[in-house]
């Protein structure tokens, strides 16, 4: 009854496990939730009094397709400012958030008999985007040492004639990992020696922790066959608002907007309001989430590398641990899989975390730090208990 297409889509990992958590949180169980993918702090208050605005204004009508334009220079000044990218209007979209922008642009550029590279571990929905258009995600390992950057020899016996693009995600989701300039520069060079089209999900931009941000483009050469994917929804916690937005080429930006207008016809004009006032506003709250994130961050990755036979380099950002505790696994072991061990602590601790095998990295579990100073001290202590019950 239903179609190949939908056939090739798997269900959301993540949210799976957050449904679970919801589950047992119902039955009064008292649960720790490391499964988020979103921060645990309000959208900021000038945001939100922009969006409450928005409605009593009368913005409540549908806009262009691809975004108002108000919103796109909001989005050009934005990366002028932070990038020093210089865009016009017409290369930038706005969609229902970047995972929209993501998922139109592989309807776009990408179909049956293409490959696309992705790293892993990857986020859970590169895949999925990739294998609905009819192409085949193709993996390349990464270097769990050096914040997950890809090893190259493996890079170079994977791009044929069939590549037709490359999903980078630094920081990335689950890693945390940032790759240095230099992995990128390679990585453009190679895509360039291929005329393969290169994607740069930028989402956890303004949470990275150890040096400032180097945005791809801003090291590609100029016309190159990059396009740049952000979100309102991680930097300004503004997940449930649903805006995230593309810059790069004209003719893909347009091909892009044609498909948004059949299908969701435009984003929320509210949110589209807001949205100029989280990317123009004022910064202040960007800075002290960022602050928040990076002492968690130290916290959780000093209480990991504590824990006997657990190792975790520290990521470099957004909000995620991606542990490897291969050493507890085994197959004549308790804990066979990652999954084993995820599944270990949502019943036996109620704390939910998600298995590396879902982000393809497995022997790895995620945790996601967008949670309070309590919890993440609760978490680990529950972790640090398990662990020597399984050893
Ligand atoms: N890209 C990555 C790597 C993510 O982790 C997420 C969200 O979890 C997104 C894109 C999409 O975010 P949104 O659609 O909320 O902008």
């Amino acid at each position: 009854m239903l179609t190949d297409r939908i056939g090739r889509i798997t269900p959301s990992a993540t949210l799976a496990m957050t449904a679970k958590a919801a589950e047992l949180r119902a039955t009064g169980v008292d649960v720790i939730n490391l499964s988020v993918g979103e921060p645990d702090f309000p959208t900021p208050e000038n945001i939100r009094a922009a969006g409450k605005k928005a409605i009593d204004d009368g913005h409540t009508r549908y806009t262009p397709g691809g975004g108002t334009m108000e919103l796109k220079k909001a989005v050009v000044e934005k990366m002028r400012r932070d990038n020093d990218l210089h865009y016009e209007t017409g290369e930038i979209i706005i969609s229902c958030g970047g995972k929209h922008s993501l998922y139109n642009a592989c309807q776009v550029l990408f179909q049956t008999g293409d490959e696309v590279i992705i790293f892993a571990p990857y986020w859970v929905s590169f895949p999925d985007f990739v294998a609905v258009t009819g192409a085949a995600p193709v993996f390349v390992n990464t270097d769990s040492s050096r914040q997950f950057e890809p090893v190259f020899e493996d890079l170079k016996t994977k791009i044929n004639s069939r590549t037709k693009g490359i999903i980078i995600n630094s920081p990335s989701n689950p890693t945390g990992g940032v790759w240095r300039d230099e992995a990128v520069l390679e990585v453009l060079e190679i895509a360039r020696e291929s005329d393969i089209w290169v994607f740069s999900d930028e989402c956890y931009e303004q949470l990275t922790y150890d040096r400032p941000y180097v945005s791809t483009s801003m090291l590609a050469e100029k016309g190159e066959k990059v396009l740049t994917f952000q979100s309102c929804s991680k930097t300004y916690a503004m997940t449930g608002w649903r805006i995230g937005y593309t810059a790069g080429d004209k003719n893909v930006i347009k091909a892009m907007a044609k498909l948004q207008g059949q299908s969701t016809s435009c984003p929320n004009s509210i949110a589209q309001a807001a949205a100029i006032e989280a990317l123009t506003g004022d910064q202040s709250e960007v800075k002290r989430m960022r602050d928040i994130f990076k002492k968690r961050r130290d916290y959780i990755v000093n209480r990991l590398n504590q824990m006997e036979g657990v190792s975790c380099d520290t990521p470099g950002g957004a909000f995620y641990v991606f542990p490897d505790f291969s050493s507890y696994m085994g197959e004549d072991r308790k804990i066979k899989s990652s999954n084993d061990l995820s599944m270990y602590l949502l019943e036996q601790k109620a704390l939910v975390t998600v298995a590396g095998d879902a982000f393809g990295g497995e022997g790895h579990v995620r945790f996601s730090y967008a949670a309070s100073d309590e919890n993440l001290e609760k978490a680990m202590g529950f972790l640090k208990e398990t662990l020597k019950e399984l050893a």
